[in-house]
């Protein structure tokens, strides 16, 4: 169950830790949210979990209580020495696997390379959301249901709809893998300490035919989005002979006008255009 603010704060103290504003350190204090999360989660076939950025170990606790292998990324180090000390006896069960370290090193925690089945749940700190996101893609290991707790902003940008200004690389990387199923608003008097805005969990599920970029299509696509006030066209022309040639096909076979911006240019055709350069 999740501690109250003035138990969070007694904690905090007793561990001599202030919470770190760069670090996205708003713990949650309302057990209905963490509920809420595991029910959204909820598929009975999977037993394994990535939790990024446990904190104080709210959800952590939770889950392990109903019997999943907890795969955690903690980078604070006073927030990891506690997790041992606390959860000892799960860690000697082998049931929480806590890996001290950026998560953006390490997307998927000590998870096996050969799990196929499992899911991501996590209050994720704002600072890494994009770039955490990023790593975990480019991993092809995907999970099969991802439920985060997510600043509006986070989510605004992540889920970017085609044509508007926040339409970026990671929009396609995530719009080609995973759609987002349900969402459920968060009032920031949820968190110690509060943030300045409210929070989403949002549920996201693996397609059934996931579209996997190669590194070079992903580098590719970024790059072209460094520079997306100008028109693929142009963009085209700075590339190597190869992929020049290659684009100007890719702008043909698809009907994409040449004076078009990176926005404008729907996620299927940029699907299109990785399966060219791979
Ligand atoms: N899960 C806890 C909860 O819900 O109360 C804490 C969530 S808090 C929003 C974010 C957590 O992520 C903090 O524990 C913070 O130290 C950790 N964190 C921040 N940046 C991180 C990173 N790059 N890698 C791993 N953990 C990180």
């Amino acid at each position: 169950m999740a501690l109250s603010p003035s138990e969070t704060n007694r904690l905090l103290q007793s561990i001599n830790h202030s919470p770190k504003k760069k670090l996205g350190q708003n713990f949650l204090i309302d057990g209905n949210i963490v509920h809420k999360s595991l029910r959204m989660a909820e598929n009975p076939e999977i037993r394994e979990v990535i939790e990024i950025g446990p904190g104080l170990g709210t959800l952590s606790r939770v889950l392990l209580e109903q019997g999943f292998t907890v795969h955690a990324v903690e980078i604070d180090k006073t927030l990891s020495e506690f997790l041992k000390h606390d959860l000892h006896s799960w860690i000697e069960q082998k049931a929480f696997r806590l890996t001290e370290g950026d998560a953006v090193k390490h997307p998927l925690g000590s998870l096996s390379q050969d799990t196929e089945e499992f899911m991501i749940i996590a209050n994720l700190p704002y600072a890494i959301s994009s770039a955490w996101m990023e790593a975990m893609l480019a991993t092809q290991q995907l999970p099969k249901r991802m439920v985060l707790m997510l600043q509006k902003e986070a989510v605004d940008r992540l889920w970017a709809k085609l044509g508007t200004k926040a339409f970026h690389a990671l929009s396609i990387f995530l719009r080609s893998s995973f759609s987002q199923t349900d969402t459920h608003r968060v009032p920031r008097q949820c968190f110690h300490p509060q943030p300045i805005v409210d929070s989403i969990l949002v549920r996201m599920d693996r397609l059934s035919e996931p579209f996997l970029f190669s590194k070079e299509a992903r580098d590719l696509i970024r790059r072209l989005f460094t520079q997306r006030r100008k028109q693929i066209g142009s963009l085209a022309k700075k590339e190597s002979e190869e992929i020049r040639e290659k684009m100007f096909q890719w702008l043909t076979n698809e009907n994409i006008c040449s004076s078009s911006r990176p926005e404008q240019i729907d996620v299927s055709s940029w699907q299109s255009l990785a399966l060219q350069i791979r």
